[in-house]
């Protein structure tokens, strides 16, 4: 009681001061540049727009010496003293309302701190261009009787018409009302006996529409394992605590029918929920589960227009919209009352965002759901090892689902040892493999084959020299496609004729080696004549809904086997798939990254998960030349602790994530040397900055992994230290004032998940 009356004194006091002495005092709006100036700035609020300036509004400012009316982000008004020397006044409001909450405020600000981004690049980023531009949601005008005398007897449908336009409402809810066609609602509305009353936003066109229902009941009960995981989130949300529960389920362990019966739980409290998922073109299957048991679902997909974008947004900001899919962004979805986040398949890099501001949505995620009070979950069966090291250390709470649902096992894993003889007798696809095929096609199975390299030759070269065809841009060799014998560049994607001979020796004819899913469809075509096959990968799959086309297929045994890259990995669930072969599991593994044992380990293990998932059972061939690396074997036994326990100790040892913070700072330039002097410059000044802090180590400069790309050459270095903020501290000092060449480009990635 006493505490609030001395509040309250202290108010009044200091409070009447700017009001009397007004000519020192003002409004003070602190805006924030989309791009540009930096450092946030104050302009002077004038009397005529004092009550339309609010924090999360953009305004009009002017700028520099010409006074360049520029647009800007208002982050804080405040009243108070003036400063000495006299401040711009705002030009206008753009907004009519607040485009982003308090809270998004400090959500992006704390962004901008955490993956050292600039504070308006990060407001960009979190609202969709097409609430940014305002891009128009349709609207259908409502009609309602004008009560204007008719000029000629109503036919016996106007008159209905009129009779029910007691209300305003739509013409399409008139006719639908009365029977009458729409071109009768439009001839009376032109008559002017029916007048426009306001409009509404015209309904979303419902995706759900566009594909085949499949039905997905409701289980008659969980598994034990799942009831557990449930409760723990249920008791979660009742105590409005904001806990981070991580369910590590084996696939198909049922952790998609806890997220669903979690968000039951969350709509039944009148709250919204967002769900995460990696890619939506990818996860069909995820969308329409929840589309199935949710009527009214947001799905926030890569292809939405803007104007689809806007209108999915207001229908989530006015709270009409209960349940949000989407990818990374949809974090950002505006929802007033939100109950609980849920992140399917937490370990996939796509959450981190590849260009500024390069965020990870599982850290967005976290922040949001401390700061709303509201649950957080993370589900995969393969976590990353982040999300691994904070249930170990107590942090966060871990749910194991180590049983596949309803008594089916995970498959018996087969691994070939790709250095023995004989093993490779039929190009790719070794004798045991092909064996495996032939017993699920036998067995009225499915078969899909995985192997992460499209094209038909990843390589062509010379036998005579070894020359490899490189791409003229980028310090890549070419992958051979067919038809034409086109080679092209994964890098960039520019196509090139091959030549014929070597250009080095002129040894005549270029070996094609090294095999792309094109060529193994071909072989596969060639070893199994009667199935019918199907190939997944980006060049197949240019078409919108080309995904979804091959997949329904799949699921209905029009394909007997799919062949793929790592898009066939996620999340599918074909209960006829009765093997699953991995051509080459090491692909990734020797990449010069330090997720590449983890990434290895969790893609086969994400495949393998595709297969045996029904009644028939099944196996998997897992092709490899270190079948004793930890990630493999790990990934053979279904035992990914195992690898965890393997490879946690390596990365304390060096301070990788998730014992410490890495910052990478990529540069870039047509000219080698200025990006050599440039990588070299920086290191310097890091270094200078690190001496006497011996936890902080800089790496580099060195070349990038791909030291040439798009004609710009590579460099990199990086920067470990135990504490994330304080390192980032270290290299905004290091860096601050650094005035960039004209030719030279660079970035800075905290906490990269692309090292190349
Ligand atoms: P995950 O997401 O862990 O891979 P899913 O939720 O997709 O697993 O479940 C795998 C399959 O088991 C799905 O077809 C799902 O409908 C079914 N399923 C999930 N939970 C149950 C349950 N309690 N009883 C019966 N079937 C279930
Ligand atoms: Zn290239």
């Amino acid at each position: 009681m006493s505490k609030q009356h001395t509040t309250q004194r202290e108010l009044f006091e200091s409070g009447p001061r700017w009001v009397e002495d007004d000519a020192r005092h003002g409004t003070i709006a602190t805006v924030v540049l989309p791009a540009g100036v930096e450092k946030p700035l104050d302009y002077l609020v004038p009397e005529s727009l004092a009550a339309s300036v609010e924090p999360g509004r953009r305004v009009r400012v002017p700028l520099g010496r010409a006074n360049r009316e520029q647009l800007a982000y208002c982050v804080a008004v405040r009243h108070g003293e003036l400063p000495q020397a006299p401040l711009k006044s705002v030009a206008g409001v753009e907004d009519e309302q607040p485009l982003l909450s308090p809270r998004m405020l400090e959500l992006t600000k704390w962004m901008a701190e955490r993956w050292m981004a600039r504070w308006g690049e990060v407001l960009e980023a979190v609202l969709p261009a097409g609430v940014r531009l305002r891009t128009r949601v349709r609207t259908s005008p409502l009609l309602v009787a004008s009560g204007a005398a008719a000029p000629r007897r109503p036919t016996p449908a106007q008159a209905r018409v009129l009779a029910a336009a007691t209300e305003p409402q739509t013409a399409e809810q008139l006719a639908e009302a009365t029977g009458a066609s729409r071109a009768v609602v439009q001839r009376l509305h032109k008559m002017g006996l029916l007048q426009e009353a306001g409009s509404v936003e015209r309904p979303l066109r419902s995706a759900a529409a566009e594909r085949p229902a499949i039905s997905h009941d409701r289980p008659a009960e969980l598994s034990a394992a799942q009831e557990q995981a449930l409760g723990s989130i249920k008791a979660s949300m009742a105590a409005r605590r904001a806990e981070t529960i991580v369910l590590f389920g084996v696939t198909g362990s049922g952790k998609t029918e806890v997220y669903l019966q979690a968000v039951e739980e969350t709509v039944s409290y009148g709250r919204q929920a967002i769900v995460l998922v990696p890619e939506i073109s990818l996860t069909p299957q995820t969308c329409d589960r929840f589309r199935a048991r949710f009527g009214k679902v947001a799905v926030l997909h890569s292809h939405l227009t803007p104007a689809e974008r806007h209108a999915q947004w207001r229908e989530i900001a006015s709270g009409r919209v209960n349940v949000v899919v989407g990818a990374r962004s949809a974090i950002f979805a505006p929802a007033p009352r939100l109950g609980l986040i849920v992140i399917d398949e937490e370990h996939e890099s796509s959450f981190k965002q590849a260009t500024a501001p390069r965020y990870h949505a599982r850290d967005v995620a976290e922040w949001i759901a401390k700061a709303e009070g509201v649950p957080l979950v993370l589900g995969s069966a393969t976590p990353s090892l982040e999300t691994f090291a904070r249930c170990l250390s107590g942090e966060w709470i871990m749910c194991r689902l180590a049983d596949r649902v309803g008594g089916s096992q995970l498959p018996g894993v087969i691994t070939v040892d790709l250095r023995e003889r004989g093993s490779r007798s039929r190009g790719a696809v070794s004798p045991r493999l092909a064996a495996g095929i032939r017993w699920a096609l036998d067995g009225g199975g499915q078969v899909m084959l995985l192997l992460n390299r499209r094209g038909f030759a990843t390589h062509v070269q010379c036998h005579a020299c070894g020359h490899t065809a490189r791409c003229l841009q980028c310090d890549l060799a070419l992958t051979l496609h067919q038809p034409g014998s086109r080679g092209i560049c994964h890098g960039c994607g520019l196509v090139s004729r091959l030549p014929a001979d070597c250009p080095d020796c002129r040894a005549p004819g270029l070996v094609h080696s090294g095999t792309g899913t094109q060529r193994l469809e071909e072989q596969i075509r060639r070893s199994f004549p009667e199935a019918a096959i199907a190939r997944m990968d980006t060049d197949t799959m240019r078409e919108r809904g080309s995904h979804e086309r091959t997949l329904d297929a799949f699921r209905n045994r029009e394909i007997d086997i799919l062949v793929g890259t790592q898009m066939i990995a996620k999340g599918l669930d074909f209960p006829a798939v009765m093997l699953v072969g991995v051509i080459n599991a090491d692909a990734a593994l020797h990449l010069a990254d330090f997720r590449a044992s983890e990434r290895t380990c969790q893609l086969v293990t994400q495949v393998a998960g595709r297969s045996g998932r029904g009644p028939l059972g099944g196996r998997v061939v897992v092709q490899t030349s270190t079948p004793d690396h930890p990630a493999i074997r790990a990934a053979a036994s279904h035992d990914y602790e195992a690898f965890v326990r393997s490879e946690l100790p390596v990365r304390e040892a060096l301070l990788y994530p998730p014992y410490g913070s890495v910052v990478r700072i990529v540069v870039r330039s047509v000219d080698e040397r200025a990006a050599t002097d440039w990588a070299g410059h920086v290191v310097d000044r890091l270094r200078r900055e690190a001496e006497g802090t011996p936890a902080i180590r800089v790496l580099g400069p060195a070349p990038a992994p791909i030291a040439r790309l798009r004609d710009r050459f590579r460099w990199h270095l990086q920067v470990h230290g135990p504490d994330g903020a304080g390192l980032r501290a270290l290299v905004a000092r290091a860096t601050a004032g650094l005035k960039t060449p004209d030719n030279v480009a660079w970035i800075i990635d905290v906490d990269p998940v692309d090292m190349l």
